[in-house]
């Protein structure tokens, strides 16, 4: 421990003189305490001593004394009260007890409201995925599908479209008891399919799915391509697309359009140029497409086990040539902590399955006929 020094910067204040302050230096000596400055030195002894505090958090150490009622000093260095030999007064003993716990009380209370401010933050920041999701609900289900209306038309630009009624119908045939699934929710859904080798299919803001030739080509059964299907629809559903970009407004703008209408946060996320054509490829928008996914294909009474199976021709399939930017794999990285936790998910639930109307292997013939 360091010797606790006696001299102590400090303040004297004249109130006979228009309270001029002056700096020196306190003292603390056996029956007395002295302030030395440069013009003057003022001695006051224990007996009689007025210790008190100030400033704004009671932060600064008074020193009064009767004889020179005139004349204050204080000191900031609260070490000042420590001094032994106050100890052996007591009179300054109980001065300075009271002081400290007045002190200790302006501590505790400055901490309690500080640590209610911070409270609130981290409420509000816990609270912005609710406010969050609040926001997207509040967005009319028309609003997106117009977006995604648009997304779709330049995606004409990009890819070529498979167009065959039969596929579709076979498709839709197959599809039917998921896509009654998720009607029941009010959400409309159309397919589309491309001709591109990539093992992908995304959903677009609103309800329009886009599978790719390549995704079908890897599945060995309706179960997969469905399970992939009800995970996409579940990104649908959970407006995964709109709470991205809402989730890239500052905390302020979502909890104010929350209150008014959503037509200033449709300005707002217009103008941050928000990307509703992508996902935002968060993890916990994966984890609830994955299980929102699951629960819509054994409410359809489709095998779930089809959405891990493909998971894991997923991750046989990462790394090669098949994985590029836009593929599936890249903003769905079928890890193992993914299979895994949908396995514990699957074991918990008690499911009944119904054969997928269809025959699989026609259908991928006749897509790969059609490409
Ligand atoms: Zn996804």
């Amino acid at each position: 421990m360091n010797p606790t020094p006696t001299t102590y910067f400090g303040i004297l204040i004249d109130s006979s003189n228009g309270n001029q302050r002056e700096s020196g230096e306190i003292e603390v000596n056996a029956s007395s305490i002295t302030f030395t400055s440069e013009s003057q030195k003022v001695e006051f002894p224990f007996h009689l001593l007025h210790i008190t505090n100030g400033g704004n958090n009671k932060e600064l150490i008074f020193f009064e004394h009767p004889n020179k009622a005139e004349l204050t000093f204080y000191t900031a260095q609260k070490a000042i009260l420590n001094q032994p030999v106050f100890d052996e007064d007591p009179e300054l003993k109980a001065q300075i007890t009271a002081l400290k716990s007045s002190r200790r009380k302006i501590i505790i209370g400055t901490s309690i409201g500080f640590g209610i401010v911070i409270a609130i933050i981290i409420s509000l920041f816990l609270l912005k995925d609710t406010f969050v999701e609040a926001l997207a609900h509040k967005a009319p289900v028309e609003w997106e599908a117009k977006i995604g209306g648009k997304l779709l038309e330049s995606l004409k630009y990009q890819y070529e479209f498979i167009r065959n009624d039969s596929l579709e119908r076979e498709f839709l045939v197959a599809a039917k008891p998921l896509i009654d699934q998720i009607r029941k929710e009010g959400t409309k859904v159309e397919f589309y399919f491309i001709k591109q080798a990539t093992i992908n299919a995304f959903a677009l803001p609103g309800g329009k799915v886009v599978i790719q030739t390549g995704l079908i080509d890897h599945a060995k059964s309706w179960e997969e391509v469905l399970g992939v299907v009800g995970h996409e629809l579940a990104h649908v559903t959970r407006r995964h697309h709109l709470r991205g970009v809402i989730n890239n407004l500052g905390l302020y703008v979502i909890v104010s359009s929350l209150i008014g209408d959503f037509n200033s946060a449709a300005g707002a996320i217009i103008n941050t140029g928000g990307d509703l054509a992508s996902l935002s490829n968060d993890r916990a928008f994966e984890k609830e497409a994955d299980e929102t996914g699951m629960n819509y294909l054994i409410a359809s009474q489709i095998d779930p086990k089809g959405m891990i199976s493909f998971f894991k021709t997923l991750k046989k399939e990462s790394g090669s040539k098949l994985e590029d930017y836009t593929s599936f794999m890249s903003t769905h990285p079928a890890t193992s902590e993914r299979i895994q936790h949908l396995n514990e998910l699957l074991k918990k639930r008690k499911y009944y399955i119904q054969p997928v109307k269809g025959d699989f292997k026609a259908f991928k013939k006749h897509i790969t006929q059609l490409k």
